[in-house]
């Protein structure tokens, strides 16, 4: 039977479109889901969910199993700390088991899972478009990449993609008594000692395992070579207590969601990561998740005008709530990352009114764009009281050892 969709990827964004595909009333045996690992399969991540992704997951009607809440995220750097509190809690989880539940969820559905098969490339036809896959080549009326950071589906459709960062994770255990196990701590002193990124300290609730822990470190701008980034990771465990756990200190990238990044094409989609996560945290579960609501609806009245086109896909998305929040994520990265990092490192741990708006427990992690206004004002009112912007100039490094430049 010819199937009419076909979603390359089974990670939280393939599987979230076709939840989102049947909950628009798409029929569960009009898709399949292809991909090149086996599930359950491991991925490099955190596993963290900021409150909007808990909330969107319960919206699917899924709670998944395994996992453990966190009830603040602390944004930390040796000029103070801020606890950020969100409307409700987060939800940290191992990636190899959620994936493989939210997907066990599709197939009991009914959507048809293939995997071990890898897609190599795209013959775009008139109606339909061929996927050149390690099984030989199959034609769809629609293709959906949902094939991560690296896709294949973007690069093969000659979309243009946006920034990709660098990432290295490791599972540690033990921590002295600044970790706290119920906080997800990021840390901004890379961007002090001259990595445009943060590390993090996340408790990590491998099945079957206890008082686990993953430290690591984002280079947002995929800039510093992956040694300097295992080395900070390793002395970042060191002046916490930990021990390294898992063999080695891994590395994967990440593919962020910028203004002039592309995710259409006739007959093709992208979403989740593919398409691009918040870039200044490198958040990317529920960025899929809202991505995958948004493009169900887009795809589905498509199906049902006979079409092969999404007029305005990349645009009717910027003006969704989460569309704003991912440019507003992607403007704060360019300030953070690259512009004026030691002015905006001075403001972020300074000012009241961002103090004041963390601490709330009114707000929600990837939904702060509304904010900038008063944050705006707040700055404006405090640059003319102090009668001078905060400085650019470098803050001492803490560890300077890591100057790779
Ligand atoms: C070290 C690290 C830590 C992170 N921590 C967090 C965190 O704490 N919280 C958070 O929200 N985000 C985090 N992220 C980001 C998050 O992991 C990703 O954004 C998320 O996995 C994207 O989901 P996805 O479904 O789009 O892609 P993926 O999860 O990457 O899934 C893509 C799927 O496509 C398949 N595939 C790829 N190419 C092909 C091909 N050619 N043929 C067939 N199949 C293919 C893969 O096998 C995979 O199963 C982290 C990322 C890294 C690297």
């Amino acid at each position: 039977m010819r199937r009419r969709i076909a979603i390359v990827g089974g990670g939280p964004a393939g599987s979230s479109m076709a939840l989102e595909l049947l909950s628009v009333g798409v029929d569960a045996r009009d898709m399949v889901i292809l991909d090149r690992a086996h599930f359950p399969r491991p991925k490099l991540c955190g596993g963290a969910i900021t409150w909007r992704g808990t909330r969107a997951l319960e919206r699917l009607g899924i709670v998944p199993e395994h996992g453990l809440t966190t009830n603040c995220l602390e944004f930390r750097s040796s000029l103070g700390s801020i606890p950020v509190r969100e409307r409700g809690e987060q939800w940290v989880y191992d990636r190899g088991s959620l994936d493989h539940q939210l997907l066990t969820r599709v197939v009991d559905a009914g959507v048809e899972l293939r995997e071990g098969v890898t897609i190599r490339g795209l013959l775009p036809g008139v109606d339909s478009t061929g996927l050149e896959t390690s099984a030989g080549v199959e034609h769809f009326e629609w293709v959906v990449g949902a094939d991560g950071a690296s896709s294949r589906i973007r690069r093969a459709s000659g979309l243009r993609g946006g920034i990709k960062g660098r990432l290295v994770e490791a599972v540690y255990e033990g921590g002295d008594e600044s970790v706290d196990p119920n906080v997800l701590v990021f840390d901004f002193d890379p961007v002090l000692d001259g990595i445009p990124g943060y590390a993090w300290i996340f408790p990590y609730p491998k099945p079957g395992a206890s008082g686990l822990f993953k430290l690591g470190v984002m280079d947002g701008r995929g800039r510093v070579p992956g040694e300097v980034l295992r080395r900070y990771t390793a002395d970042l465990a060191e002046r916490h207590g930990f021990r390294q756990v898992s063999e080695k200190i891994a590395g994967w990238p990440e593919h962020y969601f910028g203004p002039r990044v592309q995710a259409s094409r006739e007959g093709l989609l992208l979403v989740g990561e593919a398409w691009g996560i918040d870039a200044l945290l490198g958040e990317g579960i529920a960025p899929c998740f809202a991505i995958s609501e948004y493009a169900a609806k887009r795809l589905k009245s498509a199906l049902d005008r006979g079409s092969r086109r999404v007029r305005g896909y990349e645009l009717g998305f910027f003006a969704t709530q989460e569309g704003r929040n991912l440019l507003y994520q992607h403007r704060l990265a360019n300030m953070f990352y690259d512009e004026a990092p030691h002015r905006w490192l001075r403001v972020l741990f300074s000012s009241p009114a961002l103090l004041r708006a963390a601490t709330s427990g009114d707000e929600a992690y990837g939904r702060l764009a509304h904010l900038a206004p008063r944050l705006g004002l707040d700055f404006v009112q405090r640059t003319l009281k102090q009668r001078r912007i905060p400085s650019a100039a470098p803050l001492r490094a803490p560890n300077p050892r890591y100057a790779f430049d």
